[in-house]
């Protein structure tokens, strides 16, 4: 406690503590009295900021030390609902799940917002090598596939790097064969792999499609040595017609690039069985839930991550653990009082075939105004160790506030700015404040997308990490005296 917090407890100053010391009965004389009013004018922001922070570290501690509502609802659902797949029946009981679990934890305005979207579901799939070399490879459906024929088709094979050298490969290369494109992720802890060598998947089918292959397979945008393959969306670009696209486990993606050493110049042939289905358009939505605040005027702060999960695992850390995050950090902060401004945690629908739950959160509320400041939480399960922000200039004190209340978890202050993710990026490149915490991706892509993304990988004291950070960031900013600025947009990429 500071001499100024101790001037302001004496007084029992908090808001409207002016009555309070109006009304107390003391000996002061006019003049003196002017000079504490004078003084508690003067203390509000420093003192309250003090106070909040004091309350901010406590809750936060609380959360390392003992939480369990992440766990038991990251576990409830990946236990009682599994997979989710976007805009199917068992995304539509995840969404039940919630919204019975966030009424039984206290929430106010429990609601699901719906949406329709184009749906996509898997088939059957398989792959071999007729020859040189027959052996069977392991591999799974990439998001919006074409099928192939009940009978699958065989064709020659014909291997690349890179998506570039794909590009610059004749047509001839390529029409009427089976692209196979390979790359070299590694881990990192920021993830930042996933851009540069997600491109086989996002790009390769569309560039393969229009080089007239009749079929791409891609090394999984991996870095384990499972016999897994990651699946994940990729949408077919204009005028691409949507030809058959999977991607093989690592260790066989391996496998094949052997293979096709080995061959030499005999032909690689490959028989590829894919029978995935766009079922047309249904219903997706998001789950929201509130902390109401005292302040109506102050703004709303948006957080949350997505429901919906790929099918071929239970959607543990991608993303159950982000919405169980946010929703037990969120609790922490209602169970300690009335927040000024209102949490909305959202558990978006649709995120994994493309974002249409933030998308359509965005459209439906924009008009509204009333979000000032968004964090999403969609990386896994393992601890914080970076916050970025992007705030305004004149809201740096409340950045370096919720840095300090995070470094003892042993979160660094990163130098680049917050984004959202794809759930509440909308909000941010509107010009929205936005506060990332960077989770350790190390080892997130082992898992990622794979039928390994499953509760036993998720660890309980670094998901409890992550609820305190949450909670710090979340008690900082929901009180924070100051008025929380637009941030202005992002600088377009
Ligand atoms: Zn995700």
């Amino acid at each position: 406690m500071t001499a100024v917090t101790r001037v302001a407890a004496t007084f029992g100053w908090k808001k409207g503590g002016l009555a309070i010391l109006a009304n107390t009965p003391s000996p002061a004389t006019p003049r003196r009295m002017k000079k504490l009013i004078l003084l508690a004018l003067a203390l509000p922001s420093l003192a309250s900021a003090q106070t909040i922070g004091d309350r901010a570290a406590a809750l936060r501690d609380a959360a390392l030390a003992s939480d369990t509502v992440a766990w038991d609802f990251v576990e409830g659902l990946t236990t009682e609902v599994g997979q989710r797949l976007a805009g199917t029946e068992a995304e539509a009981r995840a969404r039940a799940w919630a919204v019975r679990r966030l009424t039984e934890l206290g929430f106010s305005n429990v609601r699901i917002e719906t949406f329709d979207m184009p749906v996509w579901v898997r088939g059957e799939e398989s792959a071999e090598i007729v020859s040189p070399f027959p052996q069977r490879l392991v591999l799974t459906a990439l998001g919006n596939s074409g099928a192939t024929p009940a009978g699958g088709i065989e064709a020659e094979l014909v291997g690349f790097d890179s998506v570039a050298a794909l590009e610059a490969a004749p047509d001839s290369a390529v029409r009427g064969r089976i692209v196979f494109i390979d790359h070299n992720m590694m881990p990192t802890q920021d993830g930042s792999g996933y851009g540069q060598f997600g491109a086989p998947r996002r790009q390769g089918p569309t560039v393969a499609s229009r080089k007239g292959a009749v079929a791409i397979v891609v090394r999984s945008i991996g870095t384990d040595h499972h016999r897994n393959p990651h699946t994940g969306v990729q949408s077919f670009g204009q005028g691409a017609r949507p030809i058959p696209a999977a991607a093989l486990s690592v260790p066989d993606a391996e496998q094949l690039r052997r293979i096709l050493a080995r061959a030499g110049d005999r032909p690689v042939r490959m028989h590829l069985v894919l029978t995935p289905r766009q079922t047309g358009t249904h219903q997706s939505g998001n789950v929201v839930a509130e902390v109401p605040g005292s302040d109506p005027g102050a703004g709303v702060i948006a957080i949350g991550g997505h429901l919906d999960s790929w099918d071929l695992g239970t959607g543990a850390i991608d993303d159950g653990a982000g919405v169980a995050i946010t929703v037990a950090a969120a609790h922490r902060i209602m169970q300690a009082g009335r927040p000024r401004r209102t949490i909305r945690v959202v558990l978006f629908g649709a995120e994994e075939p493309g974002g249409f739950g933030g998308d359509s959160l965005f459209a439906r509320h924009r008009s509204e105004n009333d979000v000032v400041l968004v964090g999403e939480s969609d990386f896994g399960a393992d601890r914080v160790w970076r916050v970025e922000f992007s705030l305004a200039p004149a809201n740096a004190a409340l950045a370096d506030r919720i840095a300090a209340l995070l470094a003892p978890l042993g979160i660094l202050r990163g130098p680049g700015a917050a984004d959202a993710g794809t759930d509440l990026g909308p909000y941010r490149r509107a010009g929205a404040a936005a506060i990332d915490l960077n989770q350790d991706g190390t080892r997130y892509f082992d898992y990622h997308h794979t039928p390994d993304d499953t509760l036993d990988k998720i660890d309980p004291a670094q998901l409890r990490q992550n609820v305190a950070a949450w909670t710090a960031l979340l008690a900082a900013a929901a009180d924070a005296p100051e008025r929380i600025e637009p941030a202005g947009a992002p600088p377009a990429r």
